[in-house]
């Protein structure tokens, strides 16, 4: 998840040391995703099995066709917004890096400013700053100046392969039982699956946000809900044109 710029003495090169915080961002993200996959694929498939709803073939090849395109189109958007912002956080630290060498004296005066901003007394923000600059310059202005860690870029490999997991676990669940062998109740089998699907996602969001669960979990089912009635009448009225 990480790619470590420089190593701090004592610490061994591969201790994991994200906080908490970014780990649940993590987890918001991979969930985020699994409810993309859950609704975009639901969509695809209820519309299909409301034009054909016993043509189980071309409802399984829209819904992989679906599920694959999906996923490629989370990853892709993924990792090219990640890598964007990893050259930007390079950039940033490279001319702090430049300040810092041209200019330590101004740097100093700045650093010590924001911790006076932050609400230390005058005298104690300078003790801070002295202290960090003569322990890690750069790394405190860093996360001061810029909210950085330098040791902790984010991999956009890693983002993408994320997503690409996330949004394919969520969009096997329309997919998996709308294939279900209960002929022609399958789209409101699918559909029953995919509002509990939601009401799941929904409810680990809300708990993970520290958002109220209820209109949350409300939230998500109608909008999960109004995806696939949209898609189901688009269906019927193209599998009555076509029949
Ligand atoms: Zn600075």
């Amino acid at each position: 998840m990480s790619e470590k710029a420089v190593t701090a003495p004592g610490q061994h090169p591969h201790e994991p040391h994200e906080n908490l915080g970014q780990r649940l961002n993590w987890l918001r993200a991979g969930v985020l995703g699994a409810n993309d996959g859950i609704v975009s694929t639901a969509g695809v498939v209820i519309g299909v099995a409301g034009a054909t709803p016993g043509n189980v073939l071309a409802i399984a090849t829209a819904g992989l066709a679906a599920l694959v395109a999906g996923a490629f189109s989370m990853a892709g958007g993924e990792y090219v917004s990640v890598s964007t912002q990893r050259d930007t956080e390079r950039a940033m630290i490279a001319k702090e890096k430049r300040e810092l060498a041209e200019m330590p004296e101004e740097e100093l005066r700045e650093l010590a400013g924001l911790y006076e901003q932050r609400g230390l007394s005058p005298e104690l923000a300078q003790q801070v700053a002295e202290e960090l600059t003569a322990h890690d310059a750069l790394a405190a202005h860093a996360e001061v100046e810029l909210g950085i860690d330098p040791d902790e870029y984010t991999s956009p490999w890693v983002a993408a392969v994320s997503s690409f997991v996330a949004f394919s676990v969520g969009a096997l669940i329309p997919l998996a039982v709308i294939l279900l062998p209960v002929g022609e109740s399958r789209v409101w089998v699918a559909a029953v699956a995919v509002l509990i699907g939601l009401l799941l996602t929904g409810w680990i969001s809300a708990v993970l946000g520290k958002a109220p669960r209820g209109p949350a979990i409300l939230r998500n089912i109608v909008m999960g809900g109004a995806t696939m009635i949209a898609t189901y009448a688009i269906g019927l009225l193209f599998g009555v044109a076509v029949s």
